[in-house]
């Protein structure tokens, strides 16, 4: 199965706000997901990817990534990384992360999509 990465937008349920999909091994920054961070930034409560080669951890990208969506709306999200081996998640762009266990619901839907096993 062909894997990528895959990032979705979840409200503080859960629930899937929006989501959008990159290569193996990158989800570049895309005009049209800013777009969808600042129409949904009222219930925006976490944004979620996978590294479907790993690993299981935020990247610099990532945190850098992070930081810049904070300034832009003014407040603190959630964040997670799905990989092959777990979930991990934290609060705020410079939170320390911690794994998630059991994972949350919507990760079975993300593993599906990144081409991952479920768990
Ligand atoms: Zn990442």
């Amino acid at each position: 199965m062909t894997r990528r990465e895959v990032c979705f937008l979840l409200d503080g349920e859960g629930r899937v706000l929006w989501s959008d999909e990159g290569s193996a091994a990158a989800l570049p920054d895309s005009r049209a997901r800013w777009e969808a961070i600042w129409a949904l930034r009222e219930e925006l409560a976490e944004v979620a990817h996978s590294h479907p080669e790993g690993p299981l951890g935020f990247s610099e990208v990532d945190r850098t990534t992070m930081a810049a969506l904070e300034r832009a709306l003014g407040r603190a999200l959630r964040y997670s990384v799905v990989a092959p081996e777990g979930t991990i998640r934290c609060l705020g762009a410079e939170g320390e992360a911690a794994r998630v266990r059991p994972e949350p619901p919507w990760a079975a839907a993300l593993r599906e999509r990144s081409g991952l096993p479920s768990r």
